[in-house]
């Protein structure tokens, strides 16, 4: 990766902010892994052209030294910290990982996330939920009885005037959240990773731009919307999913209320390819998005 310092930090800074991570070839991480095929494999390809800001990493070096504190402290007897475990697939390719803490009298796989309270409000926590389980299928392989996953979130953007008020806010900037594995759906969990790396086998043999595309939920596609809108007000009464269904509303909400209505088309946005993509310089599919 590039790194570049626009802002002019200081050394300590773009220290903590270099990373020497070396991809190694036919071995995929976690978080790797969960990624769709184009993306991991474009970060790959390109590594050394791709570009980052140190003063757009606030968040990165954040949660690396959140983690340096927290490995600092001892284990119990029956405890792991940060151990690193990999797992061998049908085609030779490896699945990798580092968890945070493992307790083997509970079974339990802890992750320590930054976060924000976003994640809580919406209940958002589908990808960290699938790290959990990676970590808990690779765990199974070697031996031990790993069964439930845990993430220990800190909400870098609490606030304590937003919990004294709102219904739905997290009441603390920690926010912890569990979830129990069943051996059916861990053994589910073990197809579907292979059937990924047959996937990033197969996709790896391919030029950039015929990658297959990314899903609408990798890209965290948010949809076209169709709003509702009574004349004067800027709130729209409803939002649909298709035009047909709103004009309709619209004429109804007319003649029952007096007030002019009208329909706004809201163009759909893939959030993560605009902002949150590395890989958008060396994809087509995002290069050719306006933002
Ligand atoms: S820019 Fe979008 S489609 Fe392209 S790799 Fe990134 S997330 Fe996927």
């Amino acid at each position: 990766m590039k790194l570049t310092n626009r802002l002019g930090l200081p050394q300590p800074i773009v220290d903590a902010a270099t990373c020497d991570h070396e991809y190694t070839p036919k071995r995929y991480s976690v978080t790797q892994m969960l990624k769709g095929p184009r993306e991991a494999i474009l970060a790959r390809r390109h590594s050394d052209e791709i570009e980052s800001d140190v003063a757009d990493m606030a968040w990165t070096i954040f949660g690396s030294s959140m983690h340096l504190l927290l490995e600092q402290s001892q284990e119990s007897a029956t405890q792991l910290k940060e151990n690193y475990v990999t797992a061998e697939m049908p085609n030779g390719y490896v699945l990798s990982g580092i968890f945070d803490l493992y307790d083997d009298a509970t079974g339990t796989v802890t992750d320590y996330k930054s976060a924000t309270v976003w994640k809580v409000i919406f209940g958002d926590w589908d990808d960290y939920r699938e790290q959990l389980l990676s970590y808990v299928w690779m765990l199974r392989r070697i031996g031990f009885d790993a069964r439930r996953g845990e993430i220990v979130a800190i909400l870098k953007d609490h606030s304590k005037a937003k919990a004294k008020f709102e219904s739905n806010y997290p009441e603390h900037p920690f926010y912890v959240i569990g979830w129990d594995f069943s051996d059916e759906e861990l053994a589910e969990f073990g197809e579907r990773v292979e059937a990924k790396f047959r996937e990033i086998e197969r996709c790896e043999a391919l030029p950039d731009d015929e990658l297959p595309l990314c899903t609408p939920k990798e890209r965290w596609a948010k949809p076209d919307t169709w709003a509702v809108m009574k004349q004067g007000n800027k709130k729209s009464s409803k939002n649909f999913d298709n035009e047909q269904d709103a004009v309709r509303y619209a004429a109804r909400l007319q003649e029952d209320t007096g007030r002019k209505c009208h329909v706004e088309h809201r163009p759909g946005r893939d959030q993560k390819c605009l902002e949150y993509c590395d890989c958008r310089p060396f994809c087509n599919y995002g290069r050719a998005l306006e933002v």
